[in-house]
């Protein structure tokens, strides 16, 4: 009770003082006050088991990541127009991560300055003004990018050089109906007189409901946006950093080489690190016609940060992890759908999983209030996901990369349980 009084009192204060633009996760929200590994710990010391957070990816208060902040906060850190050798190194380190094609990185703060700077190089480099994103993207704040975020709802205004484009199905031709919109995208925005700059996507399609497989289904679409001379964008901000298992970056799963990368989130394990990483020759073209520079971007402290993730990463071995324990948990959600009719698709790659839900079956309605139940009855046993795709009707499920079959066992039993009562009370 004295845990429900307090957070009430914190959303009445949160009102007056942050305002009504802010939403919070959960019908009852809930108030953190330490993490650790898999965990998040509330005000009242209840543990909750995080099946959600891609920001703490190595783990909440990685002890070697802190040490990294902390040593070098104690150090110095300033603004990023003097020398300093830490944020080479994390240059170097992050650049090794990447084909070798990919060259150049250039660091900001968050992953919308980073989708907001790939729009620039991509305007700037190509002369053009049209980009292709997806139906229900999401790229970021700015206000370049809400137009490029059809998830947030606003109508694109009259006379947008953007085009949407449906997220690929995960049927098995998926490459090929992608391509397919991707080139009538094209056709459209020609006979509009727009010439197109870029195609933009989340490699893992993540506010559009999570679609990860065949893996190179993105090979034809791109393949058609370099014949017009466009560039592909890969914003990796939600499948980067190892998630997916097995590659480094989502777009290495389709066997493609971008023209920009976009990454964020979990760069810095919570510490606001972000950035873009480029082929040379486009960076070479926009440095002669423009500048750039970002106050915080790849400060000492947020580089600090960065390489002490990498480091962790490779340490841990979390991108094998990532594909270990996702495969179990994917196999342990696929007994689940044997017994609940309502999962009617498992999507993913590694600890980046979707499961859908739908009432009727595969061709069934979407399942999304029950999408919702389900949602925050985990919430209330202390299970933490969420659900994303344009009815919010799939389970989102995206952990810390230090997830283990323990963890994930844990998630499928408490998720087994919600799923009956869910069920019950939508008496299907
Ligand atoms: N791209 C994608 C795919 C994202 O999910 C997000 C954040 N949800 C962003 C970009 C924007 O990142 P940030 O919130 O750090 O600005």
């Amino acid at each position: 009770a004295d845990e429900a009084v307090s957070a009430q009192d914190l959303i009445a204060r949160r009102n007056r003082l942050l305002g009504p633009a802010y939403r919070l996760f959960y019908e009852q929200p809930v108030q953190f006050v330490r993490g650790e590994g898999v965990w998040l710990h509330d005000a009242a010391g209840h543990r909750y088991l995080d099946a959600y957070n891609n920001v703490a990816s190595v783990g909440h208060c990685h002890p070697h990541v802190v040490q990294a902040i902390a040593r070098q906060a104690a150090l110095l850190n300033t603004h990023t127009r003097y020398l300093h050798e830490t944020v080479l190194d994390f240059a170097e380190k992050l650049l090794a991560t990447f084909p070798a094609e990919i060259g150049h990185v250039m660091f900001t703060c968050t992953g919308s300055e980073a989708n907001d700077l790939a729009l620039r190089v991509a305007r700037t480099c190509t002369g053009r003004t049209g980009f292709i994103v997806t139906a229900n993207a999401y790229h970021g704040v700015t206000s370049a990018l809400a137009e490029l975020s059809p998830s947030l709802g606003l109508p694109l205004p009259e006379g947008s050089h953007v085009r949407l484009v449906p997220a690929p199905s995960s049927a098995a031709d998926a490459g090929d109906v992608f391509a397919h919109h991707v080139r009538a995208a094209l056709d459209d925005m020609k006979k509009s007189g727009i010439r197109p700059a870029a195609l933009l996507v989340d490699t893992i399609f993540s506010s559009d409901g999570v679609f990860a497989d065949p893996p190179g289904f993105l090979r034809p679409a791109v393949e058609a946006v370099r014949a017009e001379g466009a560039l592909f964008i890969a914003d990796e901000v939600q499948p980067g950093f190892g998630r997916c298992g097995g590659h480094m970056w989502g777009f290495a799963r389709h066997g493609l080489v971008p023209d920009l990368v976009t990454m964020g989130k979990p760069m810095g394990n919570g510490h606001p690190v972000a950035g873009m990483a480029a082929r040379p020759e486009l960076l070479a073209e926009f440095g002669r016609r423009s500048r750039y520079f970002n106050t915080f971007g790849g400060n000492p402290v947020s580089a600090a940060a960065g390489i002490a993730v990498l480091d962790v990463i490779e340490s841990e071995g979390l991108m094998q992890n990532a594909q270990h324990t996702g495969g179990y948990l994917v196999k342990l959600l696929g007994q689940l759908r044997a017994q609940h009719p309502l999962i009617t698709e498992i999507r993913g790659a590694g600890l980046f999983v979707g499961v859908e839900l739908r009432l009727g079956g595969q061709t069934g309605t979407p399942a999304t209030a029950e999408a919702a139940r389900v949602v925050n009855l985990l919430r209330e046993r202390r299970v933490l996901i969420s659900s994303a795709g344009p009815h919010g009707n799939v389970l989102k499920i995206r952990p810390p990369l230090v997830f283990g079959t323990e963890h994930a066992d844990l998630l499928v039993e408490t998720l087994d349980q919600t799923l009956a009562e869910a069920t019950m009370m939508s008496g299907e």
